[in-house]
C-alpha cells in the first residue's frame, strides 16, 4: 500500500514528527493531521523563554528557522500534509476505521476514514482541585495562549507577586521567567525538595540555595489547601498548610497526565502508568493504530519499569519512529533512559536514570558518587563549578544514573552518561571513555570520569565514604565523632562549619599531627570537594586509623548551613 490513508490526531510535536516522516517516506500517502488548538507544531518548550522576554513574539515558537509559521498552508505547500486546526476528534470507530471530527468554531461535522491511525493527543495539566484554583490569574502552562495570557498577566501591572504551585520542571522555569520581570515569586513544593522527581535531596538543596540567593522564597514539605481573591475575584493570597502567601498570581505546574480518553473509549489498551500501551514500533494494541508523545507510556531502559516520560525529546523520536512504521520501516523506540535538563536563572540542571531514591524504590543496593569539579580547568578564567552525582548498581558496577547542577557546564556531562546508560555501561568503562580535554573545555580527567572513578574505589575497597545526609544524621543523632577538616587555615578562616566535632588539621601537616587523632573514635575528613580528604583516610589507614572515611563532595556539597567570612 504506497497510497494508505493516515490520520493523526494531535498536531504539536509527536503527530507532526510523524507526518514529516511518513511524507518523506511514502510521496502518495494520504495525510491528514487533526488538532483541536489554533497553532499547530509549535515549541512548547519555549514557553517560559517568551514569558521570560528573551523570545520577544510567540510567533517565534511556531515558525521555522527561515520565519515560516508552521500552519495549515505551510503544511498543505511544503509538505502536502492537509492539517485541519481548531478541529476537535471525538471518536475513533475502529471497525469502520473512522475518525469523527467536528470543527470547533463552526460545529460541522466530519468523518475521516484511515488505514492507518496515529494517536498524538499529548498531556494535560493536572488539575489541583482546590478552591480557587478557577480564579482569575491562575494559569496554567500547557499551549501558547497560555503563556500569552499568563505575559499579558506580567505586563498588566498589577502583578507584584507570584506564586508557584509545584517545584517541577514547568514551576522552576517560570520562576525564572517570572523572576526575570521583577516579580517577586514564592514556590510551594509539596514533597520535600525542588524537582523531587528529578534530582535526590542534596542536589535539590544545592539548587535551592542558588534559588533562593536570587530572591525566590522556597517552601518545601508543604501542601496549598486554598487560593483566595479580593471582593472582586481577583487573586490575593495562598493558603497553605503552614502558612499565607500573598500573591496577584498563581501558576498551577503540579504534573501532566496522558491524555487518552479517546483511545480508551476507542477500547485501546491504557497502561498502569495511564498511558497509550505501545510496543517498541509505537503500535497500540490495534495494529493499526499507533501512538506517540505524552498520551503514552515507554519503557524505562535503565530501571525496567513502565512510565509515562512527557518530553519533547521523546515525543519527536517516537513520531520519527511511527513515520518510519507507517511507510512499512521496522523501527525500533527502545525507550527513555529519562534524561531531562533545565535551566533555572544561571544554574544548569541536568539528570538522566534513576536518582538513588528511585534506585533504592527499585530495590538495587547503590553506591554513589558526589563530586564537585570545575568545569573546565581551574586556571581558566571561565570555570565554573558544577556538583556532579553518580549512582550505580554496588552489586555489579552498572551505571544507573547521574545528576549534574551548577553554573557549570553540567548537560554536557548529563549527555555523556546519558549515552552510556542507553548502551548499559558499567561505572569502569566511563572511566575509560576518551573525552575532549583542552583547558578552556573540561579538566584532564572530566568529572564525569572522576565521578566513576570514586565509585570505582569505592567498590574496591579503596575509598570509603559518607554522603552529607548520613553525616547530618550522625549530628542529630548526638554520635561522637571526629569531623576532621583538611583544608588550610585560609580556607577555614574564610568558610567553615561551625560544630565542636570540627579538627581541622590541614593535610599537609597530617602526617606529623597524625598523633593528636584519637585511634577509637570514627574519623570523617572533609576539605572543599573531599580529594584531599579521600588522600587523608588513605593515611590514616595506613597509620593503623580502623574507622576512617571522609565525607562525599565536602564543604561544597554540604547542603546544610555554612559559616562565611568575607
Ligand atoms: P502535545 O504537545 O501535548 O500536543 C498534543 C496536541 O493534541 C495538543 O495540541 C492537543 O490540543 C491535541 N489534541 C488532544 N486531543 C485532541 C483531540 N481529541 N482532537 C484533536 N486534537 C487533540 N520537553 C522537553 O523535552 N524539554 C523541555 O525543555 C520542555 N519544556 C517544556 C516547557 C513547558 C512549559 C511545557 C508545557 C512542556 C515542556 N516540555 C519539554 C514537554 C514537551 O513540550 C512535550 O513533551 C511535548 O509537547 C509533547 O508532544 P505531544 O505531541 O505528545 O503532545
Amino acid at each position: 500500500m504506497d497510497s494508505p490513508r493516515i490520520v493523526i490526531i494531535g498536531g504539536v510535536a509527536a503527530g507532526p514528527k510523524a507526518a514529516a516522516r511518513a511524507r518523506r517516506l511514502m510521496p502518495r500517502a494520504d495525510i491528514t493531521i487533526v488538532e483541536r488548538g489554533r497553532f499547530l507544531s509549535y515549541a512548547g518548550c519555549g514557553m517560559p523563554y517568551f514569558i521570560e522576554g528573551k523570545i520577544k513574539e510567540v510567533n517565534e515558537l511556531i515558525c521555522t528557522s527561515a520565519g515560516v509559521p508552521r500552519d495549515s498552508v505551510f503544511f498543505e505547500k511544503v509538505k502536502n500534509v492537509k492539517a485541519l486546526n481548531r478541529t476537535l476528534a471525538t471518536r475513533i470507530d475502529r471497525k469502520a476505521k473512522v475518525v469523527e471530527v467536528v470543527r470547533v468554531d463552526s460545529g460541522e461535522r466530519e468523518i475521516l476514514p484511515y488505514d492507518k491511525l496515529v494517536i498524538a493527543t499529548g498531556g494535560l495539566p493536572v488539575k489541583l482541585p482546590i478552591n480557587g484554583a478557577d480564579l482569575k490569574h491562575v494559569f496554567y502552562l500547557n499551549q501558547p495562549d497560555d503563556a500569552l495570557a499568563i505575559w499579558d498577566a506580567v505586563h498588566s501591572g498589577n502583578v507584584k507577586r507570584a506564586v508557584i504551585i509545584g517545584g517541577g520542571l514547568i514551576g522552576m522555569e517560570v520562576t525564572g521567567a517570572l523572576a526575570a520581570n521583577g516579580i517577586e515569586v514564592s514556590i510551594v513544593e509539596m514533597l520535600d525538595h525542588l524537582l523531587p522527581a528529578a534530582l535526590d535531596p542534596e542536589m535539590a538543596a544545592f539548587l535551592t540555595k542558588h534559588v533562593s540567593a536570587k530572591g525566590v522564597h522556597v517552601f518545601t514539605g508543604e501542601k496549598v489547601q486554598r487560593i483566595e481573591s479580593d471582593s472582586v475575584g481577583n487573586v490575593r493570597k495562598v493558603i497553605t498548610d503552614q502558612r499565607e502567601i500573598p500573591a496577584e498570581m498563581v501558576l498551577l505546574a503540579v504534573g501532566v497526565r496522558p491524555n487518552v480518553q479517546l483511545a480508551k473509549d476507542a477500547g485501546i489498551e491504557i497502561g498502569q502508568s495511564g498511558g497509550i500501551v505501545v510496543n517498541e514500533f509505537m503500535q497500540t494494541s490495534d495494529p493499526d493504530i499507533y501512538a506517540g508523545g505524552d498520551c503514552v507510556e515507554v519503557t524505562d531502559v535503565v530501571g525496567g519499569r513502565k512510565i509515562h516520560w512527557p518530553m519533547g525529546s521523546a515525543a519527536n523520536k517516537q513520531g520519527r519512529v511511527i513515520g518510519d512504521n507507517l511507510a512499512g520501516r521496522r523501527s525500533v523506540f527502545r525507550g527513555t533512559v529519562g534524561t531531562g535538563v533545565l535551566k533555572v536563572f544561571d544554574y544548569n540542571v541536568g539528570r538522566t536514570g534513576l536518582t538513588e531514591q528511585q534506585a533504592r524504590t527499585l530495590g538495587y543496593e547503590v553506591v554513589t558518587s558526589l563530586c564537585p569539579s570545575p568545569d573546565c580547568t581551574h586556571f581558566m578564567p571561565e570555570a565554573r563549578l558544577v556538583l556532579v552525582k553518580m549512582v550505580a548498581d554496588a552489586k555489579n558496577g552498572r551505571l544507573l544514573g547521574i545528576q549534574a547542577v551548577g553554573p557549570g557546564e553540567a548537560v554536557k556531562r548529563v549527555d555523556v552518561v546519558a549515552t552510556a546508560l542507553h548502551f548499559g555501561a558499567t561505572v569502569d568503562q566511563i572511566g575509560e571513555l576518551d573525552l575532549g580535554y583542552a583547558p578552556p573545555y573540561a579538566t584532564a580527567i572530566d568529572v564525569v570520569a572522576h565521578a566513576a572513578n570514586i565509585i570505582q574505589n569505592k567498590r574496591t575497597g579503596l575509598a570509603r565514604g559518607v554522603t552529607p545526609y548520613e553525616v547530618k544524621a550522625k549530628l542529630d543523632r548526638g554520635e561522637p565523632f571526629v569531623w576532621l577538616d583538611v583544608r588550610t587555615q585560609r580556607e577555614y578562616d574564610e568558610m567553615r562549619i561551625e560544630d565542636s566535632r570540627i579538627r581541622l588539621i590541614p593535610l599537609g601537616r597530617l602526617r606529623e599531627r597524625i598523633a593528636e587523632l584519637p585511634r577509637d573514635q570514627e574519623i570523617i575528613a572533609f576539605c572543599k570537594i573531599s580529594l584531599r580528604a579521600y588522600e587523608a583516610q588513605r593515611i590514616l589507614q595506613e597509620h593503623g586509623f580502623e574507622n576512617v572515611s571522609f565525607m562525599d563532595g565536602g564543604i561544597t556539597a554540604w547542603p546544610f548551613d555554612v559559616v562565611r567570612i568575607t
